[in-house]
């Protein structure tokens, strides 16, 4: 990456409304077959084209080709029954009507791979691509086979490591796996879920990438973050295996949140996603307000390091606001950029 402070996203964009209902998560498609094969790549296309013309350097689908950021991925996996459903309770905090694994896991075919490439083909800028990570896939589904999130977290990860490297073969520069389930379950993470996020970064001939954040602006998240008290500290606990890691870039949530700022130092060395954009308000954010909150972090990495990003998804944002944000990540990074070459 040449230009200092690349910006970029930590995901997804708002969908257009005739592709599907707008400010809502796990909406719906409008179109069907082939028209939604169509619809989802001019999507693709005008996430793209919004993305640069805000001056976002690291771009990428917008997340345009999911419905949602799991289970789009685990409908194209064999061992899983869509029409199972049941009830679990996501990351210790809403429930949700999720399938079921009844049987061995394994791709069927690539699932974003034709995407990617085609991406790839309507840009020269540098790419990102996100994929959920191991262990944010199991708890987003009812395991009735393997009888072992441990066990199930290693399929996934072998299954992850197949599409990973086929996309950076497709073109993408940084795959990036999305894993807010390390915000929740430290003994899991330190026992296996960095190793098995290794797993799935194995072998990868382009930079890798983690996502760790608070979550949507959803109301059950809202509700949970009011559980935390005056200073979030979770990432104290992820964050010494993590730089420990192989993994070369760490995304997480910073602007408008209550993560001490210092704990960036557990992670010294890996390259840093900082979000200084709030994903849980429809505020925009000033430009100053984008510099202020990346000057601090540059206490704790170094600017080459850096990457001024968004906190999480804008999926549920009005399209307007989301676009709105872009600009004000691009213009906080360009005060900064000033600063520092001056
Ligand atoms: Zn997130």
């Amino acid at each position: 990456m040449n230009t200092l402070l690349p910006t970029t996203t930590a995901g997804s964009l708002p969908k257009p409304s005739w592709l599907a209902q707008p400010e809502t998560l796990w909406s719906p498609w409008k179109l069907e077959g082939e028209e939604l094969a169509e619809g989802r790549r001019d999507a693709l296309l005008l996430a793209l084209a919004e993305q640069q013309a805000e001056g976002i350097d690291v771009v990428s689908d917008g997340e345009q080709t999911r419905q949602h950021f799991v289970t789009t991925f685990i409908e194209n996996l064999e061992g899983v029954d869509f029409e199972d459903r049941r009830t679990v309770t996501i990351r210790d905090r809403y429930e949700a009507s999720v399938p079921s694994v009844v049987g061995p896991v394994s791709r069927r075919r690539p699932v974003f791979v034709e995407d990617a490439a085609f991406l790839r083909r309507h840009t020269e800028a540098p790419i990102k691509w996100a994929l959920p990570g191991p262990m944010t896939m199991i708890d987003t589904l009812y395991d009735a086979h393997y009888g072992s999130r441990e066990e199930l977290a290693w399929e996934f990860a072998a299954i992850l490591n197949q599409e990973a490297k086929e996309l950076a073969a497709a073109g993408v520069d940084v795959v990036q796996f999305d894993e807010p389930a390390f915000n929740v379950f430290f003994d899991d993470v330190k026992e296996w879920g960095v190793a098995a996020l290794e797993r799935a970064a194995e072998g990868l001939s382009c930079e890798t990438a983690v996502h760790i954040c608070y979550g949507y602006g959803i109301e059950a998240n809202t509700n949970w973050k009011k559980t935390l008290g005056s200073e979030w500290r979770q990432y104290e606990e992820t964050f010494p295996k993590l730089q420990q890691s192989s993994i070369d870039i760490i995304s997480l949530e910073c602007h408008n949140s209550h993560v001490p700022v210092e704990l960036l130092e557990l992670v010294r060395g890996k390259k840093l996603m900082v979000g200084a954009i709030d994903v849980a308000s429809t505020e925009v954010e000033t430009p100053e307000e984008v510099a202020a909150t990346l000057r601090r972090a540059l206490e704790f990495v170094d600017a080459d390091k850096l990457w001024p990003s968004t906190n999480c998804g804008m999926a549920p944002l009005p399209r307007s606001v989301a676009r709105a944000k872009l600009g004000a990540l691009s213009a906080g990074a360009e005060i900064l950029r000033r600063e520092l070459a001056g």
